[in-house]
């Protein structure tokens, strides 16, 4: 889990550090077959990328990091010889934009809108606490050419496929994808695996609004459902619950103590998070997630948010 960390960091710097910098030539793809026509596409702890395989061509959801884009491209040929015909990105983050000058090439790239204003303009991300990066603005062949507001459809491959914008979750500018005929979603980084989340509350992002969204994808998934996560393997609605349900429980304990008139220290001192500890990992451990509550509840260090269009 340390790899995400690191691959996340460098990532965001990746405009200040060569790319060549970071390794990536071992990374290999994995592709696996979720469910229906929907494949996952796995590199190394970067953000898992969806894929949309039938007779029109590839729908591909995210595209990793930009030093990896001829291993995806690789990846997909292995599944199929039909072109990408688009690309839909799940949020800002650069470990699931990372490929898009490489793949708009191909296939126009459809985004919600404050996910293009965040690449354009850059700038800081983050828990509002000690989990801080700077991003420098992508270069205009990266930023999406398609915006929506509050969700689009692509109809191919037999397939409705539904980016829903649900705000101020992860980012300010998450998107749920939904293949319905396929029985599969890519819920982006509002749900992962590994451990506490990261929530970007320096760029719009809030617990609350991530509880919202995870609540409201499991309200209208079926029970049998193939969930792929924003990072780790293939999950289920129930996995879904119990992250739900640590994300719920960890904001009361959080919102109880603020109301008790603790400060965050004394939060850390008390261990608040102890008896979720096993979410603790080495990219968001229990005290970075302490913060990312407090400052997410109290809006002392939220970031500028992006006004919608
Ligand atoms: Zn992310």
């Amino acid at each position: 889990m340390r790899k995400v960390w690191m691959l996340f960091a460098v990532c965001l710097f990746a405009t200040l550090t060569p790319a060549q910098d970071q390794d990536f030539s071992k990374v290999q793809m994995k592709v696996s077959k979720v469910a229906g026509n929907v494949y996952m596409l796995e590199g190394d702890g970067a953000g898992n990328i969806g894929a949309s395989v039938g007779d029109d061509g590839i729908v591909l959801i995210d595209d990793q990091y930009a030093p990896l884009a001829d291993k995806i491209q690789a990846a997909l040929k292995g599944i199929t010889d039909k072109p990408v015909r688009f690309i839909i990105n799940t949020h800002y983050h650069p470990d699931h934009t990372g490929g898009n000058a490489y793949f708009q090439k191909q296939a126009p790239i459809i985004a919600q809108d404050n996910v293009r204003k965040r690449l354009e303009t850059g700038g800081g991300a983050g828990n509002g606490g000690s989990v801080h990066f700077e991003a420098k603005p992508a270069p205009h062949e990266a930023l999406p050419i398609i915006t929506f507001d509050h969700d689009v459809t692509v109809h191919l491959n037999g397939e409705d496929i539904r980016a829903l914008f649900f705000p101020a979750g992860h980012t300010d500018g998450d998107s749920i994808i939904f293949f319905p005929h396929s029985n599969v979603v890519h819920m982006g980084d509002d749900f992962v695996t590994y451990g506490f989340p990261f929530i970007d509350v320096e760029a719009g992002g809030s617990i609350n609004g991530m509880i919202d969204a995870v609540a409201q994808a499991i309200s209208q998934l079926p029970p049998d459902v193939k969930v792929i996560p924003g990072h780790g393997p293939v999950s289920s609605l129930d996995d879904m619950r119990s992250y739900l349900t640590m994300l719920k429980a960890t904001r009361d304990v959080t919102a109880q103590a603020l109301k008790d008139g603790k400060t965050l220290d004394q939060m850390k001192q008390a261990k608040l998070l102890d008896p979720w500890k096993k979410y603790s990992g080495d990219f968001v451990n229990q005290d970075m997630f302490l913060e990312t509550l407090y400052n997410s509840l109290t809006g002392l260090k939220t970031g500028k948010l992006i006004k919608h269009n």
